[in-house]
């Protein structure tokens, strides 16, 4: 499989040693200080497709991302609405996870708070400023780029440069270019350190993290385009440094940005849709297939227009899968037929092969870097396929139908599955009237069961079923 490292510029054969099937996958999660935006729903979308297609080929995937519940914007927001940052934090973070949960991203092995990680963060920092890479000043402790000769080596730029509004400047550093690890200062919320009371930088608290849980050197790392520099870059001479070790990560991994109508997102703007305005307004499989439909580094543009055409395909997947049942159930009863007479040598309109071609091409465009564009269109146009098989069918008598139709649609509805287990669009999944209906048809059972205990004097279990019932608020009468 191709996987393009952000680190090589380049697609790479994605390498692992034949016995070795797991793979660790750390990618930046949210600050949370307000609620996540659909850009954020691109970025966590397409890892959830990466995992789920890791997994789907044999991997055993182990997924973290962050939370960052301890910043300036957290800590602003807080004093605007008068309560605890760590309150903040916490009612955002639940509302994220609830978010994710509605597009389907569900696939995160672990949440990490930087806040529980304190002690990982003080050991690296000391252990930077052991080994000569960091130093103290009065307002905090700075890791001091010049003495990681490959400093930037993931962004490739150059850092003489360096926009402005990317640095914090402050006199008391070496360099404008050496970051805080340890920011100083005495107002709440702060932490107690041998440096003095203060706050952790950013970029140490992921670093911190992913040696705790995965150790100095891991497979691969993710997170949206914007935090290739600084972020990446620091954590990259955080965590080397530390270890002595390199590379920290063999795969880089890097997602494009979501504009809406052409335009960047911004309050200001007033273009700015978070999941909840998103999903009150469309079906978020729809918003799903809307991120997959586009190449995961390509940049992506949110409008009406483009959601539409998600929710026409998927309709239109939908639409097939019903077709496929439906054709399935009607030569169930007929192929049993065929194959008790031994019929098979009558000639299929469907060509077993064309399933295999699609799967073949399916997988293909997975394996070249995750090309869910081109995958999506091979299913579609699949769909095409089938629907006119299903036509062709239909057409037919009984008698000139033989066991090959039904193994074609058979493997057409696995191959849908493969798909679903990949994109997530929850194409099988039992459609909310169908559940009501089954539970009526259950409570329908259980008053029957009871009406016949009752008959015969059992009234023991009857009123034993009727008080669980009560308590789930059922109320039965006995006439
Ligand atoms: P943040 O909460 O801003 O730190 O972002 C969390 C993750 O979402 C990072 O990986 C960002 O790169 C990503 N992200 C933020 N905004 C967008 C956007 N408009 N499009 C795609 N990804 C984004």
């Amino acid at each position: 499989m191709l996987i393009y490292n952000t680190m090589k510029r380049e697609k790479e054969f994605f390498e692992k040693k034949s016995y070795d099937k797991n793979i660790n996958l750390f990618v930046c999660g949210p600050t949370v200080y307000d609620d996540a935006h659909i850009g954020h729903g691109r970025t966590y979308i397409a890892f959830d497709m990466i995992k789920s297609y890791l997994e789907f080929i044999g991997y055993s995937v182990f997924y973290i991302e962050n939370i960052t519940d301890i910043d300036d914007k957290i800590i602003m927001r807080a004093k605007e609405n008068n309560i605890d940052p760590s309150d903040l934090a916490i009612y955002y973070e639940k509302r994220f996870k609830e978010d994710m949960k509605k597009l389907n991203v569900d696939s995160v092995n672990l949440y990490p708070r930087a806040t529980y990680h304190m002690n990982e963060i003080f050991n690296q920092i000391q252990v930077l400023i052991d080994k000569g890479f960091a130093y103290e000043t009065e307002t905090g402790v700075y890791y001091e780029t010049a003495k990681f000769k490959d400093f930037g080596k993931l962004s490739n730029r150059d850092l003489e440069k360096l926009d402005s509004h990317r640095i914090n400047v402050d006199s008391s550093k070496k360099d404008p270019k050496d970051f805080a690890l340890w920011k100083k200062t005495n107002e709440k919320p702060y932490y107690e350190s041998k440096w003095g009371n203060g706050r952790p930088g950013w970029h140490i608290e992921d670093t911190a993290i992913t040696e705790r849980y995965f150790g100095p050197q891991y497979d691969i790392h993710g997170g949206g385009l914007d935090l290739i520099f600084p972020h990446h870059d620091a954590e990259i001479a955080q965590m080397e440094a530390i270890s002595g070790k390199e590379p920290m990560v063999k795969y880089w991994m890097h997602t494009g940005f979501l504009n809406v109508d052409g335009v960047k997102m911004s309050k200001s703007l007033g273009n700015f849709i978070t999941i909840r305005d998103l999903i009150e307004k469309w079906d978020p499989m729809a918003y799903r297939l809307f991120v997959l439909s586009t190449h995961y580094r390509s940049p992506i543009d949110f409008s009406s227009k483009s959601l539409e055409q998600a929710s026409k395909n998927l309709n239109r997947l939908n639409k097939t899968l019903d077709n496929l049942n439906e054709i399935l159930v009607k030569l169930k009863k007929f192929t049993s037929i065929e194959i008790d007479n031994d019929l098979n040598n009558k000639e299929s309109t469907n060509n077993l092969d064309e399933v295999d071609l699609a799967k073949k091409e399916f997988i293909k465009n997975m394996e070249d870097d995750f090309n869910t564009p081109r995958a999506l269109a091979t299913i579609l146009s699949f769909t095409k396929t089938i629907n006119s098989n299903i036509k062709s069918i239909n057409e037919k008598k009984e008698n000139e139908i033989c066991i090959d139709d039904y193994k074609f649609f058979e493997k057409s509805l696995l191959l849908l599955k493969d798909f679903n287990s990949i994109f997530r669009i929850n194409l099988f999944e039992i459609k909310d009237e169908i559940k009501e209906d089954k539970s009526s048809e259950l409570l329908e059972i259980i008053v029957n069961t009871r009406k016949k205990l009752r008959e015969s004097k059992n009234y023991q279990l009857s009123d034993e079923i009727r008080d669980k019932l009560n308590e789930l608020e059922i109320e039965i009468e006995d006439w």
